[in-house]
């Protein structure tokens, strides 16, 4: 850290060039492996009231030469900042709908997967397209797949985002609210948005069963999102604690370490019949 002012500026510049590059070069190696690199986990959603599956959620990950992940915080937003992510969204709705596919033939057909949707690819991108043509390619029931999008990405331009989600609708693909609790969305507006699934975030669900401001934040997106009509699903939960809280509050599904990692879909499939916590 240098102190006149001149070298602060020369320092400055010097670390965002070498921010810039390093940006430059992650890009480059994520345009190269998309469609050889990535690979999709995915993590069950389970009843909360007996432990059976509801659904599975796809989760990227990019496996290194050395074993290790680079995990989707470190890429996502570069993704979302370059435009890779149209391609990379792209894949990732073909690999959940071959997922789904080999689901059927496990005989979980019933689970439906959650695909996650950057706000990017939902204002960017022929969507509804591109999950219906993957539906077609893999011979999909209505049903079997969703989206997932934050409310971040719905605000931004909340007329577009009402139209696209009605037409995924007519396509038979549902849509949650995904860190539920964390944006600004108006009741107002949520209640018009053709909605099926609030996910109350993890943040929201951690001590839930001893902090008393936790318990009340969760307490009130139940009651909202359950006034509304829809399903709720608690995100983060990884103690027995935190279950029969959430359970005993009526939360319909839940989604945690306790109820089982992401892991890749063979051993998802092996674990299905497990029974948890
Ligand atoms: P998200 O959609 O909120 O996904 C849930 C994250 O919580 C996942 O992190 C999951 O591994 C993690 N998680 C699940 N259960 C627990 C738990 O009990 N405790 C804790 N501490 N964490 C838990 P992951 O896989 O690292 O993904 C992070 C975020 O990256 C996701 O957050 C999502 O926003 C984004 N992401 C992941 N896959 C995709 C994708 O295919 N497309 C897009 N656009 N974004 C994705
Ligand atoms: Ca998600
Ligand atoms: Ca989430
Ligand atoms: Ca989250």
């Amino acid at each position: 850290a240098a102190r006149a002012e001149g070298n602060v500026v020369a320092w400055f510049d010097a670390a965002v060039t070498t921010r810039l590059a390093d940006r430059l070069r992650l890009a480059g190696r994520i345009h190269a492996a998309i469609d050889n690199e990535f690979q999709l986990y995915f993590q069950p959603i389970r009843h909360a009231s007996d432990g059976s599956p509801a659904s599975l959620e796809a989760l990227l990950r990019w496996p290194q030469a050395d074993g290790s992940f680079i995990p989707p915080s470190e890429f996502i937003q570069l993704c979302e900042d370059t435009g890779l992510i149209l391609a990379l969204g792209r894949w990732v709705i073909r690999a959940a709908a071959q997922a789904q596919r080999r689901l059927v033939e496990a005989g979980w057909g019933e689970l439906s997967i959650a695909v996650n949707v950057s706000a990017v690819q939902f204002f960017n991108s022929d969507l509804v397209a591109e999950f219906a043509r993957a539906q077609q390619d893999f011979g999909l029931a209505r049903g079997a797949l969703h989206v997932e999008l934050t409310e971040s990405s719905l605000m931004r331009k909340p007329a577009q985002a009402m139209q696209t989600m009605q037409r995924l609708h007519e396509q038979g693909i549902s849509v949650s609210l995904d860190d539920f609790g964390t944006g600004y969305s108006s009741m107002s507006y949520l209640q018009h948005l053709p909605l099926d699934i609030l996910k109350i975030d993890r943040s929201f669900v951690a001590d839930v069963e001893t902090n008393p401001r936790n318990a009340s934040i969760c307490r009130a997106l139940l009651s909202l999102g359950h006034s509304m009509g829809l399903t709720i699903i608690a995100e983060g939960v990884e103690t027995p604690g935190q279950l029969d809280w959430l359970a005993a509050h009526g939360c319909d599904q839940v989604q945690g370490y306790l109820l089982g990692r992401p892991a890749p879909l063979e051993k998802i499939i092996a674990q299905l019949d497990e029974v948890v916590a």
